[in-house]
Parts: C-alpha cells; structure tokens; sequence
C-alpha cells in the first residue's frame, strides 16, 4: 500500500483537534471575516516552507506557522488583511497591507511557495451580501439600508437603526416644515 505523505500531519496541527490538513483543507473559509471580505485563501501544505521571516506577535509572543492563510479587504479601512488562521479559519493573528500584491509578497517572505497556493474566494457576490447580512443585518440601517461602514455613524434602537445621513435628512425636512 503506498501511503501519501500529504495526509502526515503537521507539527502546528493543534493536539485537540485531532485531524490532518488534508482533511481540514476540505473546509473553505468563510465568506467574510469580520468586516473583511476573502479574496483569495492559501492551505499551508508540505511544499510550502515556513521562513519565520514575519515579525507578527499574537499576545505577545511570536507567531509560528499556520495552516491557512486568507487574504481578505476591509471593507471599513480598505486595508487588505492577511489573516493567519487555524484549522478551523479562525483567526489567530493579522497582518497585511496596502496591496495584495504587497501583502502577497509578505506571505512569500514567510511562507516560502505560498505563492502558488493562491485561490481565489468561490463565493458568489449574493453569497458575500447574505453572509454580510447574516452578521451586519441588525446594524444597517433601516430607512437607507446602508452597511455601518458606509456612513459616519449607526444609532442602533432595539428594533431597528438608522444613520447619521438619515437622521440629516429627516432634520431637513422637520426644519421646512416649520
Ligand atoms: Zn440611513
């Protein structure tokens, strides 16, 4: 029987979880992290070399190796993110930058090959509002619809919000009324 040496696990494979990469790889990531949306997503596998060429302290201590890697954009800042994530997708520790040329370059520095492990988000544009809504929902607003992070600020009531746009507007039409 010739067995792969693919499916050996990795020495950062957490003890408790008690699977391999190869099995965990079958997992996708999530449509979104947080505010950050996927763009594209990196399994660590044995062709790839972790340089420890990163300076990314988690708690203060030096993070090591991971076995997935998701590059994401806020959609608050903008920034593109580079989440180092467990087996699971979450996350452990960010880094990134301005770029995802950039931030893929970084990833390179550390992750030696990663390079060409690049895939891009299989989520469809409606899959991303839905996931968006899953999360966000009960913070957008109620009267334009517009996400928190599209307007200045979110007054959130126990049933629905309304935003900073909203209420100028609202205030406009009070002020003619007069
Ligand atoms: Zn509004």
């Amino acid at each position: 029987m010739v067995r792969s040496t693919a499916s050996r696990p990795r020495s950062f494979a957490p003890p408790d979880i008690g699977e391999t990469i190869v099995a965990a790889a079958k997992r996708l990531p999530p449509a979104i992290f947080g505010t950050a949306r996927l763009l594209e997503y990196a399994i660590v596998d044995n062709s790839v070399v972790f340089t420890g060429r990163q300076s990314l302290f988690v708690d203060g201590k030096l993070l090591g190796a991971v076995p997935f890697l998701a590059l994401c954009r806020d959609l608050v800042s903008e920034e593109i993110n580079l989440f180092h994530c467990n087996l699971r997708w979450k996350v452990i520790g960010v880094s990134g930058g301005s770029t995802i040329v950039g931030t893929k370059e970084l990833a390179e520095r550390a992750y030696c090959g990663i390079s060409t492990k690049w895939t891009t988000s299989p989520y469809t544009e409606d899959q991303v509002v839905q996931q968006l809504e899953k999360t966000w929902g009960r913070h957008r607003c109620s009267f334009c619809q517009k996400w928190p992070w599209d307007v200045q600020q979110i007054f959130e009531g126990p049933r629905s919000s309304i935003c900073d746009e909203c209420i100028g507007s609202f205030a406009k039409i009070l002020e003619s009324n007069r």
